[in-house]
């Protein structure tokens, strides 16, 4: 097989495992507010009902009004969330779309990351993948903590996976997602103040230690296993090519 027939096969395998991490990330049309899975008191004491109230209600509802003054009339208006994001981060044109576009995919992750009866460890394939990544899930856990404890000023920190299903903690600032640089985000750290200065002031440390108890971990596992990679078709599509 000639190496132009090959790097075209290989393309083309990289970018339909490109459009399957998109698809895990685009759950909600951008201008439509995401529907919680639970009510605005439900998370308390680790978020209260006001916070809830300011931050679904009227924080994430601003960058949907805004985002839909810059997007009317251009190409972004047809585009899934992600790709709003990833295009809009290459134009320096287009930062106030960037940011506010970020900021509704940010949150659509966030919000449905959530539940009440939450906590615990992940299971199946991811718990292998921290595992494998960290040696354990304790170590993970103080790392990401870590992460989102050091973040200077506003951001997100993310656990986030490549085509491989390798697992990467990355920290962002202001509106930043990893799918700017090709990764799926699986769980966000809101470490913007308007996250949690209601409950905790400036204990950002004592959210974030909070915070583990309300993560709905069989919804993250369902975003790693969404992107195909857990059973690694991807890898394997591509290296049963490179056999042939
Ligand atoms: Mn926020």
């Amino acid at each position: 097989m000639s190496i132009l027939i090959i790097l075209l096969i290989l393309s083309t395998a990289i970018e339909v495992c490109a459009e399957k991490q998109m698809k895990a990330v685009d759950t909600v049309p951008p201008l439509q507010l995401v529907e919680l899975p639970y009510e605005y008191n439900a998370l308390e004491p680790v978020i209260s009902e006001r916070t809830m109230q300011l931050h679904h209600g009227k924080h994430l509802q601003s960058y949907i009004d805004r985002l839909a003054r810059y997007i009317v009339n251009t190409p972004y208006s047809s585009m899934p969330i992600s790709q709003i994001v990833v295009m809009s981060d290459s134009s320096v044109y287009d930062q106030n779309i960037f940011d506010n576009a970020g900021q509704i995919l940010n949150h659509n992750l966030y919000f449905a990351q959530f539940s009440p009866r939450g906590g615990g460890e992940p299971q199946g394939v991811l718990a292998d993948a921290i595992i494998n990544r960290w040696g354990s899930f304790e170590i993970f856990k103080q790392a990401f903590t870590q992460s989102a404890t050091d973040l200077f000023g506003s951001g997100w920190v993310w656990l986030a996976c490549d085509e491989e299903g390798q697992l990467y903690i990355v920290a962002e600032p202001n509106a930043g997602n990893p799918v700017t640089y090709g990764l799926t985000p699986l769980l966000g750290m809101d470490v913007w103040e308007h996250a949690y200065y209601l409950d905790y002031q400036n204990r950002r440390n004592d959210h974030i230690d909070a915070i583990w108890n309300i993560i709905d971990w069989p919804e993250i596992e369902a975003r790693y296993e969404a992107t195909g990679v857990a059973e690694n078709s991807c890898q394997t599509a591509i290296e049963r090519m490179w056999e042939e």
